[in-house]
C-alpha cells in the first residue's frame, strides 16, 4: 500500500512540484483513499483520484487598477474549476498577498470533497488573486473587484460556477463584484453567494462557518459526553470564523481565551464575553483594525506579539486563521496542556505533524474540510433560495445548517471509525467525501 501511495504522490510531484501547499493536501487524502480505493473494486484500474487532481480548468488573468493617486496597479486573478460532477463548481475567493496557484489548488481540491460532505449539489472551486485590501480605501477596493470581475464574469454563472468569499473578500467586496456582475450580464442572479440580506443573501450565512465549526465540535465532545459549558476555549484569527465560533462557544456556556491576527493575539483570562466580542467585530469589521488595540480597550489583558495562541491552556482549541498556523510541536503542547479536542474552522491550519500528534494522543480532531463545511453549506441554502426566489427565516436555515454538520459527522463515524472505537475524522472525512464524487465520475465516464 505505501508504495501504492508514493507511486501516486510521484506522479502528483513531477506535474506540480512547485506546488506545496497543494501536494500536502493531496498526500493526505491520497494516504487515506487509496488503500480504500483498492479494497473497493469498482473504482479499480479507473485512476480516479489522478483525475481528481487536476483542475478541469484553471484561469489566471490580468487584474489592471487604478488607485486614489491615479497611479496604475496590476496584480494576478484566479480561478481554478476543480471538479464539476456533483454540481457547479462553488468555493470561495481569497483576497491576500499570499495567494498563487498552489494555494488556490489546494483550497480547490479541499473544496471538492467538503462541498460533497455537505450532501449538496456542489462541485469544488476556488479563486482570488494576491490583491491585499488591507491599507485601501473603499474606492480602490471598489475598482479593484469591479476590475476583477469584469474578466471573471465570462466564466461564472448561476449553473457554472458560485463564488462566494474567504480570507480577504467580506460582505463589502460580494457587494462590489455582484454589482458588476448584474451590469455586464443584465441579470439579476444568484451567481455568488454571501450577498447582502436585501438583495439575495441569506440569514445566518456570516455566522454560518463559525456556528458550523462549533456545532461540529459539540457533536464530536457528545461522543464522549462532554458539552461546551465551563470549557477553556482557545481560538486563532479574529475574522468572520473566528467571531461567530466565538459567539456560538459563549451562547453554548463556554469561555473564550484569545483571539488572533497575523501580527500577534490577545489573552483575556477573564473570557472574552459578548460584550468584548462585540468591540472586536465593530473594530474588525467596521475600522479595519489590529487585534492588539484590545489591550487598551481592555488593559488587564495581554498581547503577545509574533506569536500564536497554542501554549494557553485549554479543553478544545479551535484554529480559525489561516492554513498551516498549528505545526508538530504546537500541538504536543495542546495536548500536554490537556486539550481534549480540535476543530478546525480554517481550511488546513493543521499541518500533517500536528495531526499525527492529535491522532497518536487520540483526541478528538476534525479536519476544516469536515468541520468548517458549514459555510459552503449555507452558501448552498443560499442558492437554493436564489432560484426558488423565497427567503428562509433565521431559525430554519440555523435547523438546516445544524442538521448539516451532524450529517456530516454521522459520515466522519461511517468511514473513519477504526477497531478500538477512535474516530479518524480525517480518514472519515476524505473518504465520505471521495466516495459520492467517484461515483458520479464514474457514472459520467472518461471526461
Ligand atoms: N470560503 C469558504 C470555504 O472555504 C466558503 C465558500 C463558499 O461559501 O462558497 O468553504
Amino acid at each position: 500500500m505505501e508504495e501504492k501511495i508514493k507511486a501516486f504522490m510521484d506522479e502528483v510531484k513531477t506535474r506540480n512540484g512547485h506546488e506545496p501547499e497543494f501536494i500536502q493536501a493531496v498526500q493526505e487524502v491520497a494516504e487515506t483513499v487509496i488503500p480504500y480505493i483498492a479494497k473497493h473494486k469498482i473504482y479499480n484500474g479507473k485512476n480516479i483520484l489522478l483525475r481528481m487532481v487536476e483542475p478541469e480548468r484553471l484561469l489566471s488573468f490580468r487584474v489592471a487598477w487604478v488607485d486614489d493617486n491615479g497611479e496604475i496597479h496590476v496584480n494576478r486573478g484566479y480561478r481554478i474549476q476543480m471538479n464539476s460532477a456533483i454540481g457547479p463548481y462553488k468555493g470561495g475567493l481569497r483576497f491576500h498577498p499570499s495567494v498563487n496557484a498552489s494555494i488556490l489548488k489546494f483550497l480547490a481540491f479541499e473544496q471538492v470533497f467538503k462541498n460533497s460532505l455537505t450532501t449538496l449539489p456542489m462541485g469544488g472551486g476556488k479563486g482570488g488573486s494576491d490583491f491585499d485590501p488591507k491599507g485601501k480605501s473603499d474606492d480602490e477596493v471598489m475598482r479593484f473587484c469591479h476590475a476583477f470581475m469584469l474578466e471573471l464574469s465570462r466564466h461564472i454563472g448561476p449553473n457554472t460556477d458560485v463564488p462566494a468569499g474567504d480570507i480577504g473578500v467580506g460582505a463589502r467586496e460580494i457587494g462590489f463584484l455582484f454589482g458588476m456582475y448584474k451590469k455586464i450580464k443584465n441579470e439579476f442572479t444568484g451567481v455568488l453567494t454571501g450577498k447582502g440580506r436585501s438583495w439575495g443573501g441569506s440569514l445566518i450565512r456570516p455566522e454560518a462557518t463559525g456556528y458550523g465549526t462549533v456545532y461540529f465540535a459539540q457533536s464530536m465532545l457528545k461522543t464522549k459526553d462532554i458539552d461546551f459549558s465551563s470549557k477553556n476555549v482557545v481560538i486563532s484569527g479574529s475574522g468572520n470564523v473566528a467571531q461567530y465560533a466565538a459567539e456560538k462557544v459563549l451562547q453554548l456556556g463556554g469561555k473564550v481565551l484569545t483571539l488572533s491576527d497575523s501580527q500577534g493575539f490577545i489573552y483575556d483570562k477573564e473570557g472574552i464575553n459578548a460584550d468584548k466580542l462585540a468591540y472586536v467585530m465593530d473594530l474588525k469589521n467596521n475600522q479595519r483594525g489590529r487585534i492588539s488595540e484590545y489591550i487598551k480597550k481592555y488593559p488587564s489583558t495581554q498581547y503577545f506579539k509574533g506569536e500564536k495562541p497554542w501554549n494557553i491552556a485549554c479543553d478544545i482549541a479551535l484554529p480559525c486563521a489561516t492554513q498551516n498556523e498549528l505545526n508538530g510541536n504546537d500541538a504536543k503542547i495542546l495536548i500536554k496542556n490537556g486539550c481534549l479536542c480540535v476543530a478546525e474552522g480554517a481550511n488546513m491550519p493543521s499541518t500533517p505533524e500536528a495531526i499525527h500528534e492529535f491522532h497518536l494522543a487520540k483526541i478528538l480532531f476534525a479536519p476544516g474540510k469536515a468541520s468548517n463545511a458549514g459555510g459552503v453549506a449555507t452558501s448552498g441554502l443560499e442558492m437554493s433560495q436564489n432560484s426558488l426566489r423565497i427567503s428562509w427565516t433565521r431559525e430554519e436555515v440555523d435547523e438546516r445548517l445544524k442538521a448539516i454538520m451532524e450529517d456530516i459527522h454521522n459520515s466522519c463515524i461511517e468511514f473513519g471509525k477504526e477497531e478500538d472505537g477512535f474516530c479518524n475524522y480525517v480518514k472519515g472525512a476524505n473518504i465520505a467525501g471521495f466516495v459520492k464524487v467517484a461515483d458520479a465520475m464514474l457514472a459520467q465516464g472518461v471526461i
